[in-house]
């Protein structure tokens, strides 16, 4: 049996990225996954087919509202379901095959399989026993159950399901108002569906900035999406084709029932440790499941750590990264570090809505004085040109000292502009900083210096 450095369970973000970085600091590196393609929870049924589901719609969506203002006339396209399901699954084929790919170039052993841990130190694959000096479990995540809610994968489905309905459905029901239901729900809506998104809690998007969440709700609602919120779903019932879900409204306890053809259940999700055998190890757990790691991403065992989805924080895949490089280099002896303070939040609606650091309700919580610089995507030329005028860019900054706690996008190209304000804090650089420095115009990026100039003596195209 070979002897490793390093075995990784789990080839998502986390395990994968960490496997290169393992390798590249000259650990001896394997990576298992049960699956049977690299890429984990992101690449298989996660990120990137929901991305490119978004990409098509998105592209429909503007042949059909925007094409004929341009100048661009004749008939809008119409929807192959199939050949769109099947350009989503070429677009994770690619990538799947790309992570093959980097285990081969980096020398990193690919196990197919299911790992259990019999003891620290080991790590069994049907019935090897692979030995090894450390492991690092990156077993992600799984869609969360809801009382009452029995998933089929067909009319009641997760977000794995809604990746690959058979047809587009007339009425879709989308349990849950976060980041995987809003994506998905307006992939179907842009696709003809009629969706109700119902939520238990009054705001969209929980934890993100309330002048946000109301701005992003009205655009969905302009697009047709439907909201019915402080709603507590009580159960589904389904036969072959059409599903019902029963909710009370929390306001008078009053109860309801929508019919549905297609009901997503995008409720969360929790982290997925089965078969591992953490129990037997001894390994602590917070009450929701989760690995409890400390500064060095290594576990109450030592020689086991964890990363990613399988610990607290945000379930997002760049965090996953991030702990995978750590991880690996606290186990080459250097110093990983992960600031948890500055990791950017993306929503790939249609517009983009996108967050770093702070909002101004955790500012208040804190008693924090704070000012704010917003600037919206009406006074951007570029913006307006493309029909993107909706939206804003607003930055929080600290009223004594100008540095940057946070900024909160809305509009065109929202999770590729967060990055720039993402750089500046870890800088831990000055709204006047982000002011002073020179955008090329006309391009989006000069409605988050308008925003900074704000926090100052005031935008310039307001
Ligand atoms: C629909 C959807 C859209 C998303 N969109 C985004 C997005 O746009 N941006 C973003 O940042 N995040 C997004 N996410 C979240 C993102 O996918 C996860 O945060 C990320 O995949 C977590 O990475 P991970 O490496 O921790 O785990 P995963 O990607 O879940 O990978 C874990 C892997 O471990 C394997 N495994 C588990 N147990 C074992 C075992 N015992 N033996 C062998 N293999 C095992 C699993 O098969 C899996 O392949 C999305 C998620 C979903 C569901």
């Amino acid at each position: 049996m070979a002897n490793y450095d390093v075995i990784i369970i789990g080839a998502g973000p986390g395990g994968y990225v960490s496997a290169i970085r393992c390798a590249q600091l000259g650990l001896k590196t394997a990576i298992v996954e049960g699956r049977d393609t690299l890429g984990g929870t992101c690449l298989n049924v996660g990120c990137i087919p929901s991305k490119a589901l978004l990409h098509a719609s998105h592209m429909l969506h503007e042949a059909e509202h925007n094409f004929g203002a341009m100048g661009l006339k004749g008939k809008s396209p119409s929807v192959d379901w199939k050949q769109m399901l099947a350009y989503k699954d070429d677009t994770i084929g690619q990538n799947t095959k790309g992570v093959e790919f980097l285990m081969k170039k980096n020398k990193i052993d690919v196990i197919k399989g299911w790992a259990t841990i019999p003891a620290a130190g080991n790590v069994q694959v049907n019935d090897d026993v692979h030995e090894t000096k450390n492991i690092i479990i990156a077993s992600g995540s799984e869609p969360a159950s809801l009382p009452g809610v029995e998933v089929d994968e067909k009319i009641v489905v997760t977000s794995t399901g809604a990746l690959e309905l058979g047809k587009i459905p007339k009425k879709m029901v989308v349990i849950g108002a976060g980041v995987i239901g809003l994506e998905l729900g307006s992939v179907y809506a842009r696709l003809g569906s009629e969706v109700t998104v119902v939520e238990f809690l009054d705001a969209i998007t929980p934890g993100m900035d309330a002048e946000v969440q109301r701005s992003f709700q009205n655009l969905l609602t302009k697009q047709g999406l439907k909201f019915i919120m402080g709603a507590a779903v009580q159960k589904t019932e389904a036969n072959k084709t059409k599903a019902k879900v029963h909710y009370k409204l929390r306001k008078d306890d009053s109860e309801h029932v929508i019919e549905a053809d297609t009901v997503l259940v995008a409720t969360g999700r929790k982290p997925f440790t089965n078969g591992l055998g953490l129990d037997t190890l001894g390994i602590e757990m917070s009450p929701r499941g989760q690995i409890k790691v400390g500064a060095d991403w290594q576990s109450n065992v030592p020689g086991i750590y964890a990363i990613g989805d399988v610990i607290d924080g945000p379930m997002l895949a760049h965090k996953a990264e991030d702990e995978g490089l750590a991880a690996a280099e606290q186990i080459a002896g250097k110093h990983g570090h992960v600031n948890y303070s500055v990791i950017p939040g993306v929503i790939y609606t249609h517009p983009e809505v996108a967050n770093v650091g702070e909002t101004e309700e955790t500012l208040k919580e804190q008693g924090r004085n704070y000012k704010v610089g917003k600037f919206s995507f009406m006074g951007n030329g570029r913006a307006k040109a493309v029909f993107a005028g909706e939206g804003f860019v607003k930055i929080l900054a600290d009223k004594d000292t100008d540095r940057i706690l946070g900024a909160h996008i809305i509009g065109p190209a929202a999770g590729d502009l967060i990055h720039e304000v993402c750089v500046a804090m870890e800088f831990g650089a000055s709204a006047e900083d982000l002011a002073m420095t020179c955008h090329a115009h006309p391009t989006y990026s000069e409605a988050v210096r308008e925003a900074a100039l704000a926090c100052g003596d005031g935008a310039i195209h307001a």
